[in-house]
Parts: structure tokens; sequence; C-alpha cells
């Protein structure tokens, strides 16, 4: 069986007391997890040390970053290596978020060479891909994101792409309160994997996390997560929202 993963984005929110308390909650709530379904907190930098605390000890969750640098070390002030994450025993980082991509301009090639070195580092990626409204509305989408894969995966051996994980989260559907449909989330994980089976075999593509995000909530999960190529949720506002991300953790296959 794949991997599935409720992963929480809480992104530029929270202060650390409150991120503290977030934590602890979903902590102090049964969760039923194993190698297999997991949960992993991207929480803001200043706050990687203490939740690796808060979680030592919890079997099966994980603190990841949200995003990292793509050179080893240097002068790059303020920038974070993989080598800082590795070195506070961090397992994921978060690469290539609409975000980041919109707001810092982040490329496919710089990506690319941010996927190297995390996989260098024995770092998993999350690795973000998905359209605008725009290209959604033109019925380009699966070209839109079969480039964004292209571009930055298939550089990749078989070996270095099973340990990336892949998030589908279409722009128009972030933060938007619009989810995808689950017959929509289904058809493009579906394409995804096909893609990724072209490039790599069958056997390759079927090992692969593909999360979904945007909007998913507590009351939408269950539902999502039932598509059979949809492997759990990368999970912003309502990741921020003990009772809520508690729900997404237990919705998951
Ligand atoms: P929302 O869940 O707030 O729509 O955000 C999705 C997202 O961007 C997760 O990375």
């Amino acid at each position: 069986m794949r991997k599935q993963i409720a992963a929480a984005n809480w992104k530029m929110n929270l202060t650390a007391q409150q991120g503290e308390q977030l934590l602890n909650d979903i902590l102090s709530a049964e969760h039923t997890l194993n190698v297999n379904r997991i949960a992993v907190f991207a929480v803001p930098f200043p706050y990687l040390a203490m939740a690796q605390q808060q979680l030592a000890g919890w079997e099966h969750m994980y603190v990841s970053a949200q995003n990292c640098y793509s050179k080893k070390s240097g002068a790059y002030t303020g920038e974070v290596s993989v080598e800082m994450l590795q070195s506070l025993g961090i397992k994921y980082v978060v690469l290539g978020h609409s975000e980041r991509r919109e707001y810092f301009n982040e490329s496919n090639q710089f990506l690319a060479d941010k996927l190297n070195i995390c996989l260098e580092y024995n770092i998993a990626p999350i690795f973000c891909c998905g359209e605008p409204l725009e290209i959604r509305e033109a019925g380009s989408q699966n070209d839109f994101v079969g480039r964004q894969l292209k571009e930055s995966l298939y550089h990749l051996s078989a070996e270095q792409l099973k340990n990336v994980i892949i998030a589908y989260e279409p722009i128009w559907a972030i933060g938007t309160g619009k989810t995808a449909s689950s017959e929509q989330a289904q058809e493009m994980h579906a394409f995804i994997r096909a893609a990724l089976a072209a490039q790599y075999g069958n056997d390759v593509a079927e090992e692969i996390t593909i999360l979904y995000g945007g909007s998913v909530k507590a009351g939408n999960a269950a539902e999502l997560f039932s598509q059979p190529d949809v492997d759990g949720g990368l999970v912003g506002g309502a990741s921020l929202v003990a009772a809520e991300f508690n729900a997404i953790i237990d919705a998951l296959k």
C-alpha cells in the first residue's frame, strides 16, 4: 500500500505559543497511525526545533519545512539549507508551493535544483504542482501540470523519484473555499500517475504518494481521500484548527 499522508501547511501563520498549543491539541487526540498512515506538520522555520521536540517520541508524526534553498551553504543571507534541516532531524520539505512560485518567482528549473539537494540529504520533498484558474477554464490543466512534472522531476532516477511526494494543488482551490470535486481531483491524480508511469514504469508510479491540496477540511476530506489515486492531503487553513486537522488525519484511508 502507498503511504497515506495528512500534511499540515501552516504557511505564515500562528505565533510560537499558538503553534505549540495547536500541536499539543493534536497530540492529545487519539490517532491510529502506522508507517503507511502518517501526519506531517510543515511549520515556519523558527518553529522547526520546537515542533521537533514536541513530536519527539510520537510515532508516525513528522515535522516538515515549508521551503529550503538550492545551495549547500555559504553567503546566502536569510536562506535555509537542507543541511540545517537535516541537522535538526527534519525528514520532509514542501517545495514549489504555488505561493512560492507566484510571490518568489520559483521556476521549474530552480525547483529541480532544490529537489536534487533534498534527495542528496535524504529529505523527502513534497513537490507541489497545479494550475491557475485560466488554465483550468481553457481545459489545458493536464499540459500545464505535465510540464511542471517534466521540468522539475524527470531528470531524477526511479530510485530518487520514489522518495518524492507529489501534492496536486489547483491554485483556484487554495484558500478560496472552492474545492476541486473529488472527480476532478481523481482525474488529475490519475493523469499524474499515468504520466509518471509513462516515464518510469507502472511499478514506480504505483508507489508514489499523490496528495490533494486546496480547501481540504474535515467535511470533505473523507470523500476526497476515498478516491483511488488520492493518497491524502496538503492542508492550509483547516490545519490551523485542531478539531479540523484531527478529523482530516482520521479521514485517511
Ligand atoms: P487551503 O487548505 O487553505 O486551501 O490551502 C491549501 C494549500 O495551499 C496547502 O498547501
